[in-house]
């Protein structure tokens, strides 16, 4: 059941942004907001998945937007958000999903010592800076008009012993989550509420197919006993973004089947 959005009337809906949408969670958070009411603009790196999104979207024009821009890229970002501000006004929802999660390359040797610090930086650059610059652009224009959601989507991982990911990814989540308390701390007073979803596994490209070894032994720690899915993390961002949850901000919720990490 859709959850409603700040404005309600047809002819001016509230504009959302959100960063990844081209496939896995974000493209289903896309695909909800859409269904909610909202005109939708989403980004991502790679313009045959971009493409690919907007024909199995199949919304019009006036309700869709799709960039390929890289959330690191300050001046690309810019750009974009500028074209969309054009087009439809200010933007009143952000969602930071946009992530990576390289994998490790031998088993037997501890993580931190087979990754050079390159590897580091660019995880941190995606998945923390990309956040933060976006925020940064956007949290002006909420605070003008006094009203605005950020949803960050985090991991278990930066809450958690991460079983599965490294410790760039590990670090970039847990910065995640103190940069939204900080945000949330910091926009409080100017109606915009921030806050973080931090998902266990859900099946995406990210993630893998279902057999792969990595799923299945992470599925033994699962208490609900099956992976999460894109359309769940989407119900739960649908809902944050929407005015029922305008007492929410600075948490950083759950979505992981009742595993909590080893
Ligand atoms: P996917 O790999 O399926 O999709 C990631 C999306 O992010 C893609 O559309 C990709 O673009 C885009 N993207 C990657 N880097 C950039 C960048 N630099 N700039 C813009 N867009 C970028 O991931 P998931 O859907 O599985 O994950 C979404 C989010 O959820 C991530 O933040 C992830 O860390 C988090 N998460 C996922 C979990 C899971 O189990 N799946 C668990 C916990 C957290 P393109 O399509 O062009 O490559």
């Amino acid at each position: 059941m859709p959850m409603g959005r700040p404005k309600t009337t047809e002819s001016d809906p509230s504009s959302a942004l959100v960063t990844g949408g081209a496939r896995g969670i974000g493209l289903e958070i896309v695909r909800r907001f859409l269904n909610d009411g909202y005109r939708v603009a989403f980004v991502a790196t790679k313009a045959n998945h971009v493409q690919r999104a907007l024909e199995s979207l199949r919304a019009p024009e006036d309700r869709l937007g799709a960039g390929v821009v890289d959330v690191t890229q300050q001046n690309e970002v810019e750009r974009f958000v500028d074209q969309i501000r054009r087009r439809w006004g200010e933007i009143t929802v952000l969602v930071n999903n946009a992530g990576i999660s390289p994998k490790r390359v031998d088993q037997e040797v501890p993580w931190l010592s087979q990754m050079s610090r390159e590897e580091w930086a660019r995880v941190i650059d995606v998945n923390l800076s990309g956040p933060f610059s976006l925020i940064r652009l956007l949290a002006p224009s909420m605070i003008a008009k006094r009203y605005g959601r950020i949803i960050n989507i985090g991991s278990l991982a930066g809450r958690a012993v991460p079983l599965i990911a490294g410790p760039h990814y590990a670090a970039s989540k847990a910065g995640l989550i103190g940069l939204t308390r900080a945000a949330a701390r910091d926009l409080a007073p100017h109606g915009v509420t921030v806050n973080c979803i931090a998902p266990g596994r859900i099946l995406s490209e990210l993630t893998g197919p279902a057999e792969a070894a990595v799923n299945r032994s992470a599925l033994s720690r699962i208490p609900i006993g099956r992976f999460g899915t894109a359309e769940e993390v989407a119900h739960l961002t649908s809902f944050l973004a929407s005015p029922m949850a305008g007492f929410i901000t600075g948490a950083t919720i759950d979505i992981t089947g009742g595993e909590f990490g080893a």
